[in-house]
């Protein structure tokens, strides 16, 4: 499928087997969320422009690379928010913008509650954060969202996506590439990934 890159590491494997489980508790959950972001966030940043950067070692001047992008993460609240730590990891100066969107139980569409960018892009990539792509609505909204506020270079991060939400995404934005450690089998009646994980901000917050 182009423009979608289910990972095929074993670590990460690994980490969603456990982060399935019904018996694992949030603790354990809230860890395996932040693990899991980082390595998906690390292959998906092999494309990340960087500039020349001279440094003083000890011993002598070596010609080496930084990161040319100011990078922003934007988690959809609330399941979104427990991957930023785990990126965070790798690139601690990312800035983070948050934009509320929560899903209309009986319309399953996305209704934005809390939008505070400021009106000239600060970043140039903007990684969007969520760990449940299901229907795609929140998704969709949110590059809507970023595109409007002027940044082109956008690729989506989830945990498991359903093939739905794939579809849905690249019907409207074909050309954002999307990051995941799995892709389920189906959506059920009410928009929950098969056999997904339930409640992806519930199991994080210990709010099930
Ligand atoms: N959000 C979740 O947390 N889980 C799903 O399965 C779908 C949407």
């Amino acid at each position: 499928m182009k423009n979608v890159f289910p990972s095929q590491h074993p670590l990460v494997a690994h980490k969603l087997s456990i982060l399935r489980d019904k018996n694992t508790d949030s603790q354990k959950f809230r860890e395996l969320i932040r693990e899991i972001s980082a390595l998906l966030t690390y292959e998906a940043t092999t494309d990340l422009r960087t500039k020349p950067k001279t440094v003083r070692t000890p011993l002598d001047t070596c010609e080496c690379s930084e990161l040319r992008a100011n990078i922003g993460l934007v988690p959809i609240l609330r399941a979104g928010l427990g991957m930023v730590e785990g990126v965070w990891e790798l690139m601690p100066s990312a800035e983070v913008w948050h934009i509320g969107l929560y899903r209309d139980e009986r319309t399953l569409q996305p209704v934005e509650y809390y939008n505070k960018l400021p009106i000239e892009p600060t970043v140039s990539v903007c990684l969007i954060l969520d760990p449940m792509l299901a229907t795609g609505g929140s998704a969709v909204a949110t590059i809507d969202i970023v595109k409007r506020w002027g940044v082109t270079n956008i690729k989506f991060v989830g945990i498991i996506s359903s093939p739905e939400g794939i579809d849905h995404l690249h019907s409207l934005h074909p050309e954002i590439p999307i990051h995941l450690a799995s892709i389920d089998e189906r959506l059920n009646d009410v928009g929950y990934i098969l056999p997904g994980l339930g409640d992806a901000g519930d199991r994080q917050f210990g709010t099930g």
